[in-house]
C-alpha cells in the first residue's frame, strides 16, 4: 500500500467510479488525501433561548438517550431523539426516516436543522447536518464535486484513504523548511484540512498546505531550469554584430538604455547554445517592436529565419508595413501570412519559407497551422503574448529546429509575480519610455459632460492631429456592438464631420476592408477612427493624440491602459478621455485609478487588487498556473518564500542527493512521468 496506489483499491470503486474520480484529477490515494475541501459547512448554531416559535434553525447537542422509532401506519413512523442542548433537553422528531436511528446512539454530538416549537419545547427534524462522536471533528468539509460523483462519496473515500495510509505519509517538505516557516507535517495538513475541529485548525492547516503547494511548484520550475541548462539543446546563433550596428544606426531615433540592455540580453541568449525562453515585458509604447526587429535581423545575419506572430490581422499588417520600411536598405526578404492572405500569395510564401528564400515572416495564428514549414527557423517571437495560449507558444516553439523563443507582453504582470510564476522563462523588462514623450492626460467625464470633452477634440483636430473613439465589445451580442459603434460613428460624424473625415472600423468587416480603413487612418487621410476594440493591441499611429473611450467602466484597467497607450506616441501632448457612469464603487475606483496613474505595472497591481487574479489574466490559458489551495496573488508573500526556498535548495544540492530529500525527489520524478505520458 502506498500513496501512489490507484483509487480502485478502495471499497466500492469500480471502473465507473474510478473514471468519475479521474474526471476530477483523482487517480491515486495520494490525490484523494490532498483533495481538500474548498470550504466548511457553516453550522451557525442558534441559541434556543432566543428562537421564535416555528422558526427554522440549526441546533447542536448531545444525544442523551437511545432513539425510539414508533410506527403508526403502514409507511408512517416517527423517530424521537432526546438531545441535550446547553442545559435543556429537547425532543427532536423525524417523520418517516427510521434509518436515521443508527446515527444517534447515546453520547453522539449531532447538528440538526429543523423547525422549533417554542410552546412544547420540541423540534421537527428536517435534516441531519453532522453527527460525530465526541473526539471527531466539528466542521464538515465541502468538496469540489461534479455531476459524475457526489460530494459525500468523495468525503467517504477520503476517510477510507486516510484510514489506510494516514500513518505512513512521507514528508515532502524538508524538515529545515518546516521548522523555519513553522509548518505542519503532511499528515497534520491532511488531517487538519479534512477534519478540523475548529476554524483555527483549518486555517493553520491551510497555511501549511499553501506553502507546500507553492514549494512543490517552484521545485518543478527549478528542475525544469536545470534541465534546460544541462541539455544545451538550443540553437547557437552566431549573428554578426557589425551588421546589427549598421541597422541600428539607420533608425530615426536612438535606442533607450533599456532597449539596448534588453537587446543585449536577448542576443546573448541567441548566441549561446542554451535554448532561449524569454519574456520581454514593456509598458505600452516602450518600443518593443524595434527590439523585435533588431533581434530578428540578428538571426538573419546568421542565416536563420525569424517569425513574428501577432494576435490580429490589423496588427500583422501594420508590423509588416513598419518592418518593410525598417529593412528597406537591407538584404532582407519579408513576408506577411494571415488567414486572409490570398491563395496565390500564400502558396508563394509557404514555398519561400520552406526553401529559405524568405528571411522574416510576420503573421497571425496562420503561422502555426499545419503546412507552414521553415527551412531554418531560428527565432520565434510572439507579440502580445497574453493573447495567445500556452499551447500556441509551445507549437511555434516546436517548429523545425526548436527555435529560440521570445514572448513579448505589455499586459504587465507585476514584475515579482512574473518571476515567480514564469520562473521557467527568463524575463527582460523595458522599464523606460523613449525620451520626449509627453505624459498622457487622462480625464474622466460622465455622459452628460460629453460636450465639454468634445472641445478638446475640436482643438486637437485644429492642430492637425487624429482621434480614436472606442466603444466596448460586448461579447454576448455582436449586434449590439455594431449598433453602438454605428451610433458613435453617427454622433462623431454629426459633431466633427465639418472639420474631419470620420471612419468606422468594426469586427464584422472583411479583413481587406479593415486593412483599407486602417491604412487610411495611418496615412492621415481619415482623422477620426471610430472602432470597437480591434485597435486595442499594438496599433501605432503617432499622430493620434486623443483616445476617447465610451462606457469606459466596461473595460478592465489593463485593457484601458492598452487603449490609452495608442496615443502619446509622438512628440505632441496626448489625451485620454474616459466616458463612464459607473454603477458601483469599484467602477468609480477604476476610473479614478486611470486618471491618477500612467504606470502600467502599478495599474496591473491595482487591477489584481480590485478584481482578483481570475480576471486580469482572462481565460485560464493566460499562462498563470492554477493552484489548488494557494492563490498566487493573495498568497504572494508565501509564493515568494517558497520560490526562495526552492532556489536555495537546488543551489545547495542540485540533484537533491541527500537522504532527507528522497520523498521530494521521488515526487518530482513522478510529475515528470505523468507529464511525459500525456504526449
Ligand atoms: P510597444 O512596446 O507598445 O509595442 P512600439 O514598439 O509600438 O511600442 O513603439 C511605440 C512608438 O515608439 C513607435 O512609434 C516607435 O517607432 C517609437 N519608438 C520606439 N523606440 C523609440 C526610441 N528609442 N526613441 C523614440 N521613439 C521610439
Ligand atoms: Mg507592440
Amino acid at each position: 500500500m502506498a500513496l501512489t496506489d490507484p483509487v480502485s483499491v478502495l471499497s466500492g470503486v469500480g471502473p465507473k467510479r474510478q473514471a468519475a474520480l479521474a474526471s476530477l484529477g483523482l487517480n491515486t490515494i495520494g490525490d484523494l488525501l490532498f483533495y481538500f475541501p474548498f470550504r466548511y459547512a457553516d453550522l451557525q448554531v442558534k441559541d434556543l433561548a432566543t428562537a421564535a416559535d416555528q422558526e427554522k434553525l440549526t441546533v447542536k447537542g448531545i444525544v442523551v438517550a437511545d432513539p425510539v422509532v414508533t410506527r403508526f401506519g403502514p409507511r408512517k413512523n416517527r423517530l424521537n431523539v432526546r438531545l441535550q442542548i446547553d442545559n435543556m433537553v429537547v425532543m427532536v422528531t423525524f417523520f418517516n426516516q427510521p434509518w436515521l436511528k443508527d446515527k444517534f446512539s447515546q453520547g453522539v454530538e449531532a447538528a440538526i436543522y429543523g423547525k422549533w416549537d417554542a410552546k412544547r419545547k420540541t423540534m421537527t427534524g428536517m435534516k441531519v447536518l453532522a453527527t460525530q462522536t465526541a473526539d471527531e471533528p466539528s466542521l464538515a468539509g465541502v468538496y469540489p464535486a461534479n455531476k459524475n460523483i457526489r460530494q459525500k462519496t468523495i468525503a467517504d473515500l477520503v476517510k477510507e484513504a486516510y484510514a489506510r495510509e494516514g500513518q505512513q505519509i512521507p514528508e515532502i517538505v524538508p524538515a529545515g523548511l518546516r521548522q523555519r516557516y513553522k509548518l505542519l507535517t503532511d499528515q497534520q495538513i491532511i488531517h487538519g484540512m479534512h477534519w478540523p475541529k475548529s476554524g483555527q485548525e483549518a486555517h493553520a492547516a491551510r497555511r501549511s498546505a499553501i506553502f507546500r503547494e507553492f514549494f512543490l511548484f517552484e521545485c518543478q520550475i527549478q528542475a525544469l531550469r536545470l534541465d534546460n541548462d544541462a541539455t544545451q539543446n538550443g540553437l547557437a546563433i552566431p549573428f554578426d554584430n557589425q551588421q546589427l550596428r549598421a541597422l541600428i544606426s539607420t533608425l530615426p531615433f536612438a535606442l533607450t538604455a533599456a532597449q539596448k540592455r534588453v537587446v543585449n540580453e536577448i542576443c546573448a541568449d541567441m548566441r549561446s547554445p542554451h535554448h532561449m525562453n524569454r519574456l520581454l515585458q514593456g509598458d505600452v509604447g516602450s518600443g518593443k517592436t524595434i527590439v523585435a526587429a533588431i533581434v530578428m535581423y540578428a538571426a538573419v545575419t546568421a542565416r536563420y529565419q525569424a517569425a513574428l506572430m501577432v494576435p490580429t490581422e490589423v496588427l500583422a499588417e501594420q508590423h509588416y508595413a513598419k518592418l518593410t520600411k525598417t529593412f528597406a536598405d537591407f538584404p532582407v526578404q519579408i513576408a506577411l501570412l494571415t488567414g486572409s492572405t490570398p491563395t496565390k500569395a500564400r502558396r508563394e510564401t509557404l514555398a519561400g519559407l520552406a526553401s529559405g528564400a524568405i528571411d522574416i515572416v510576420i503573421g497571425t495564428h496562420a503561422l502555426i497551422q499545419k503546412g507552414v514549414d521553415f527551412a531554418a527557423l531560428g527565432l520565434a517571437i510572439i507579440d502580445e503574448q497574453h493573447r495567445f495560449g500556452v499551447q500556441q507558444r509551445k507549437i511555434i516553439q516546436e517548429k523545425g529546429l526548436k527555435p529560440d523563443l521570445l514572448a513579448m507582453t505589455a499586459t504587465p504582470i507585476p514584475r515579482t509575480l512574473a518571476i515567480t510564476t514564469y520562473g521557467e522563462m527568463d524575463v527582460s523588462t523595458i522599464d523606460e519610455l523613449p525620451a520626449g514623450r509627453q505624459p498622457i492626460t487622462t480625464t474622466w467625464v460622465r455622459r452628460n459632460q460629453l460636450s465639454g470633452a468634445f472641445k478638446r477634440i475640436h482643438a486637437e483636430l485644429a492642430a492637425g492631429h487624429q482621434v480614436f473613439a472606442i466603444t466596448p465589445l460586448i461579447a454576448e451580442s455582436e449586434k449590439i456592438d455594431l449598433q453602438n459603434a454605428e451610433q458613435l460613428y453617427a454622433d462623431m460624424q454629426a459633431t466633427f464631420g465639418q472639420e474631419a473625415t470620420v471612419a468606422l472600423l468594426h469586427g464584422q468587416m472583411k479583413p481587406d476592408e479593415k486593412e483599407a480603413i486602417m491604412r487610411a487612418f495611418d496615412a492621415g487621410e481619415t482623422r477620426i477612427l471610430v472602432s470597437t476594440t480591434v485597435v486595442e493591441v499594438g496599433v501605432d499611429v503617432p499622430n493620434a493624440t486623443v483616445m476617447l473611450i465610451m462606457d469606459a467602466d466596461r473595460f478592465g484597467l489593463a485593457q484601458l491602459h492598452q487603449l490609452r497607450g495608442r496615443v502619446g506616441r509622438g512628440q505632441a501632448a496626448a489625451y485620454c478621455i474616459l466616458v463612464a457612469d459607473p454603477k458601483n464603487e469599484m467602477g468609480v475606483e477604476r476610473m479614478q485609478t486611470m486618471v491618477t496613474t500612467n504606470d502600467g505595472f502599478k495599474l496591473a497591481e491595482k487591477d489584481l487588487e480590485l478584481r482578483g487574479s481570475g480576471d486580469i489574466f482572462g481565460d485560464k490559458q493566460s499562462g498563470l498556473p492554477e493552484f489548488r489551495v494557494a492563490d498566487p496573488v493573495t498568497d504572494f508573500a508565501t509564493l515568494q518564500a517558497a520560490q526562495q526556498s526552492a532556489a536555495a535548495l537546488f543551489q545547495a544540492d542540485q540533484t537533491l542527493s541527500a537522504a532527507e530529500f528522497a520523498p521530494l525527489r521521488a515526487w518530482l520524478a513522478r510529475q515528470q512521468q505523468s507529464l511525459g505520458s500525456l504526449d
